[in-house]
């Protein structure tokens, strides 16, 4: 049998650069890695809802 190529989708965290290919057909609540729930959130804004100038 050859070697292929197998292109998926596939979710990286944000938070732990984790890479993991989703077992259910759902977007995925937290990151298997580390468990947060900001997984698919950059970390640019630490907070946005404090937002004071
Ligand atoms: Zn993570």
């Amino acid at each position: 049998m050859a070697r292929i190529k197998l292109v998926v989708d596939g979710f990286q965290c944000e938070r732990c650069s984790h890479k993991w290919i989703p077992r259910v057909k759902r977007y995925p609540v937290i990151c298997p890695s580390c468990k947060s729930p900001y997984w698919d959130k950059p970390r640019r804004n630490k907070r946005k809802n404090v937002q004071k100038e």
